[in-house]
């Protein structure tokens, strides 16, 4: 193709076109989706592993599309990101998972993820508060989940954003550790409760020496710190037999419950975990 010099765009502008016009689409849908009631949550429930209970759930947004079905975060979010529309997007969110949450049992947790432009929109702290205060819910049982990418980009703005966020009562996770360019310096400079490791080192804590030194030498780290580390992606027994072992605080995936839209029939369809 190179050899055809200019004539090769030619050839490929057409795709881009299309690629950049279902973006669009995507992202004007997504627009009448909220109007319209599209958008719903479902709940993903985590294991603590010294109780054997469910402590909370992670929210995930999906999106009942009218011709395409019930769409995953892979086929929006990152649109919604790059063309800002993260921020209603996300208020959205943060207001449903309060409401729908604070009339679960107290004891449970509901876990939001924020994206970068959330973190970076500087109605982030007022609208969470403004949610806060409207659904009820005690902020202690609110955890925002991150990642490093928000630590990454305009990191003084974020970490006194994230600052703002535990003064509600909230507290914050860092989510998919391990991944990308995680580095120790964020665990000393931002204020987690958590960590949580993902799913690529838990996949092979059995079969993978290497993975299970990780994972064994990141709940070490976790601990020393005084935070909690949650295990992702946990498929099977003989995993949550390691992770117990290893001593990790919290497991969440498939082994323990699917992301379901009600939250306590999701904690009922799991698999005896205890062994
Ligand atoms: P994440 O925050 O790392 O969420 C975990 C993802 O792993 C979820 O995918 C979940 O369904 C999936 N998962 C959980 N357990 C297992 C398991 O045992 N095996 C496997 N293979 N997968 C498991 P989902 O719902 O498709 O979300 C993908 C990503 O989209 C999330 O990754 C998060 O980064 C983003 N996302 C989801 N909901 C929201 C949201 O409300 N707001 C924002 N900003 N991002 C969201
Ligand atoms: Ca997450
Ligand atoms: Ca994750
Ligand atoms: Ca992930």
């Amino acid at each position: 193709a190179k050899a055809k010099g200019r004539d090769s765009f030619a050839l490929f502008e057409p795709t881009l076109d299309t690629a950049a016009r279902q973006r669009r689409e995507t992202e004007l849908q997504l627009r009448e989706a909220m109007e319209r009631g599209q958008l719903l949550l479902h709940y993903q429930p985590i294991l603590a592993l010294g109780t054997d209970t469910i402590t909370g759930y992670e929210a995930l947004v999906r999106w009942q599309h009218p011709e395409r079905g019930l769409l995953y975060p892979s086929e929006f979010v990152a649109i919604a990101e790059a063309s800002g529309l993260i921020v209603p997007l996300g208020e959205w969110i943060i207001h449903q998972a309060l409401v729908e949450s604070a009339s679960w049992p107290e004891h449970l947790r509901i876990g939001i993820n924020l994206s970068p432009t959330q973190v970076g929109s500087p109605r982030l702290v007022k609208t969470i508060a403004e949610s806060l205060a409207i659904s009820g819910i005690a902020p202690g049982r609110v955890d925002f989940e991150i990642t490093e990418h928000v630590v990454l980009e305009g990191s003084e703005a974020n970490r006194s954003t994230l600052y703002k966020l535990r003064e509600l009562g909230a507290s914050i996770s860092l989510d998919d550790f391990g991944t990308g360019y995680s580095s120790l310096n964020y665990l000393r400079n931002f204020p987690f409760d958590r960590i949580k490791i993902d799913r690529d080192f838990v996949t092979g804590i059995v079969s993978s020496r290497e993975s299970q030194a990780i994972v064994k030498t990141i709940c070490r780290l976790a601990d020393a710190l005084g935070m909690a580390t949650v295990a992702e992606g946990v498929e099977e027994a003989e995993q949550l037999e390691m992770l117990r072992r290893i001593g990790c605080s919290e497991a969440q995936g498939y082994l323990i419950g699917k992301p379901a839209s009600e939250p306590l029939a999701a904690a009922q369809s799991r698999p005896d975990a205890s062994g």
